[in-house]
């Protein structure tokens, strides 16, 4: 770490997706970012994600979440071509349709007013019969035929994405633009003093013009001082990472919540699970045996797979389930932009959108008072 100076334009806490989507979003617009992570870039929580963007729509949402889905969903693959024009690198995006199964009375009832959500939605969802499942996806022949399948959808707007690849690119996206890019540089506490906030590392005051903190799971370990100490909560997701060695389905495969994200390299990640163990990542045979069995029943030809990784990541979760978006009212530029829960990958487009929106004085394109700070303050 060697922060150059002492007063910034635009500091942004944290490097994992939120973080340097708003900070190459907003130097994209001429700002003078300063990204600062207390690791490396990339070695929180996301890189960990599956990588799945289930369908959304924001011209018929009304429920703000999905307003804010549906506007992250629209500019993901506009993001993902800017991305590869300006680094070559391809994220992994692919539209490749989400399977939606029910193997319960609640999972049935959970699906069918889903679909018919997404339909009032303008969401495409179809529901397959069991008996034509081994066509539409013949990796699924033996679940359709077990007795615990009760029903399957089709959603083809569902996409996927590889978030090592994503994060490598808009790194490289946000140099190119001019972020200055701080690695092991631990923020310990974030204060404002006359309208220009100061966050402090290493025991020395950085000031700056506008501050944005997104900082994952460990917001509130250094935003005490603004109330939010006890505004996040982690929560742990363990993945297990399958290799065949052709690939055997490409879709992402649903079940409650759990699912398997089929690559078309033959990678098959299988997740998840959601534990409160505080800042404690790892991961434990008795789940990684579980998510491995659930991969298996759907799919038995995944017995002859190669358990090729496994590892776990945690996830920012508030209380009332909507992320931290806006600023921090007691204080004239401080922002927060945290608590994505288990959409952070795909709600990062929308919230660097807004955030930048805000940032830079204009009216966000969706009404965000769901997502205000200060639910959270104690
Ligand atoms: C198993 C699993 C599967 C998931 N699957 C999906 C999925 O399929 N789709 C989806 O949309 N989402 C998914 N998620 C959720 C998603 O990964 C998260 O919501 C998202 O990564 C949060 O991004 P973030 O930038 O807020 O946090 P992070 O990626 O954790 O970034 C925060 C950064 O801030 C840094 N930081 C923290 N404290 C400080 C400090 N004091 N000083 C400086 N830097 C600091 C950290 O080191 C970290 O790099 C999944 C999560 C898990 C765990």
């Amino acid at each position: 770490m060697k922060l150059s100076n002492n007063t910034h334009d635009i500091i942004v806490v944290g490097g994992g997706i939120i973080g340097l989507s708003i900070a190459w979003r907003l130097a994209s617009e001429g700002r003078l970012v300063t990204l600062v992570e207390r690791n490396q870039i990339g070695s929180g929580t996301s890189w960990s994600g599956a990588g799945i963007l289930p369908p959304a729509n924001l011209s018929q949402s009304t429920d703000p979440l999905d307003q804010l889905r549906g506007l992250s969903h629209e500019l993901f693959p506009v993001w993902a071509a800017d991305i590869q024009s300006e680094t070559g690198k391809d994220i992994g995006l692919r539209r490749c349709g989400g399977w939606y199964l029910a193997e319960s009375p609640g999972e049935m009832a959970a699906m069918i007013g889903l679909a018919d959500y997404w339909s009032q939605l303008n969401i495409e969802v179809e529901q397959v019969p069991l008996n034509n499942l081994k066509n539409a996806e013949p990796s699924l022949t033996s679940w359709s035929e077990s007795p615990r399948a009760l029903g399957a959808w089709w959603a083809p707007d569902e996409y996927q994405v590889r978030p090592p690849h994503l994060l490598k690119a808009i790194q490289e996206a946000c140099q190119n633009k001019g972020v200055v890019i701080e690695e092991n540089a631990n923020v310990c506490d974030a204060r404002e003093i006359h309208s220009k906030p100061q966050i402090k590392i290493n025991g020395e005051w950085q000031a700056c013009e506008q501050l944005v903190l997104s900082g994952g799971a460990w917001l509130s370990q250094f935003t005490h001082r603004q109330g939010l100490g006890q505004s996040i909560i982690p929560v742990r997701g363990q993945i297990l990472l399958l290799q065949t060695p052709i690939p055997i389905c490409t879709r992402v495969i649903n079940v409650g919540n759990r699912y398997l994200v089929c690559r078309e390299d033959g990678h098959i990640l299988v997740g998840s699970c959601e534990e409160e163990v505080g800042y404690q990542n790892g991961t434990s045979d008795e789940i990684i045996n579980e998510l491995y069995q659930f991969a298996c029943f759907l799919i038995p030809q995944l017995e002859h797979s190669k358990q090729v990784h496994r590892w776990s990541g945690l996830r920012p979760m508030t209380f009332d389930g909507f992320p931290m978006i806006g600023r921090i009212p007691s204080t004239v530029n401080i922002y927060v932009a945290c608590g994505h829960y288990r959409s952070g990958l795909h709600l990062s487009t929308g919230t660097a959108s807004i955030m930048t929106d805000m940032l830079q004085g204009r009216q966000p394109k969706i009404d965000m008072d769901a997502f205000r700070i200060g639910k959270q303050i104690l």
